[in-house]
């Protein structure tokens, strides 16, 4: 699918909601603080901008953002979990402008964490970036996926399977997928005006997943650390466009 310049004005204003909220987390994020105080704070965002939650009531989800701690690789909830010294914790939220969606998430430490978690966010940033330097006209979907990981294997990590991206628009998980690994196949063809959620989920261990049983949270098989980054990004003429920036 791709978006019209009128969509895409639209899809910039929902993509820097989205960054406002992960600011406006980020900030708010340290010891003691209780993940369900994030999810507040992301919503106060969502109204002061007058935009609405596509995470909220998402096949029943409670909240407006995904607060992942530690082995948690994405979809975590908010609630009563108090974030400690030396945490690493990914936030995932979205936000919808007159229809149109946008969709980022980022890992961030609480505090001192240790040097294998540093490195783990460090390169999972790295891997989307490599990930977003692929989305050009012309070139194949899945050269995103291998260098995305390129990028995270090279350091000794591993990409999960399970969960990808996905191309947005007027609803958040649209087709085609967007794979964080080579699928076998180079995938379609890229053209200006298709807009893609790329969001490497990296693992410190495997990367094999275990699903808890309050039905959302997804953990690492092996109680390694994962880190996820997304962002929302259109393809231009001149190159990828993030969308999800302030
Ligand atoms: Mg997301
Ligand atoms: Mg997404």
């Amino acid at each position: 699918m791709r978006r019209s310049s009128k969509e895409l004005a639209k899809m910039r204003r929902a993509g820097k909601v989205v960054a406002e909220m992960h600011e406006v987390t980020r900030a708010a994020a340290r010891p003691g603080v209780t993940t369900r105080q994030l999810d507040l704070a992301a919503r106060e965002v969502l109204e002061r901008r007058r935009a609405t939650s596509n995470f909220l009531g998402y096949h029943g989800f409670p909240a407006v953002i995904c607060t992942s701690p530690n082995d948690v690789i994405v979809h975590g909830i908010p609630g009563d979990y108090r974030l400690a010294e030396g945490d690493i914790l990914s936030i995932d939220c979205g936000a919808i402008v007159e229809g149109y969606h946008g969709d980022a998430a980022f890992t961030m430490a609480i505090g001192e964490v240790t040097p294998l978690a540093r490195r783990l966010i460090e390169v999972t940033e790295r891997s989307l970036w490599a990930g977003i330097e692929q989305l050009r006209k012309g070139n194949r979907l899945h050269e995103v996926g291998r260098a995305v990981q390129q990028v995270a294997e090279g350091a000794g990590f591993s990409v999960v399977r399970e969960y990808v991206g996905h191309a947005i628009g007027t609803a958040m998980h649209e087709q085609p997928q967007v794979p964080n690994y080579w699928p076998g196949s180079p995938g379609p063809t890229l053209k200006a005006g298709m807009v893609f959620a790329v969001e490497p989920m990296v693992n410190a261990g495997g990367p094999e997943t275990k699903l808890l049983d309050d039905g959302w949270s997804v953990v690492t098989a092996d109680g390694s650390l994962s880190a996820h980054f997304e962002h929302t990004i259109a393809v231009s003429d001149d190159g990828p466009e993030v969308l999800t920036v302030p």
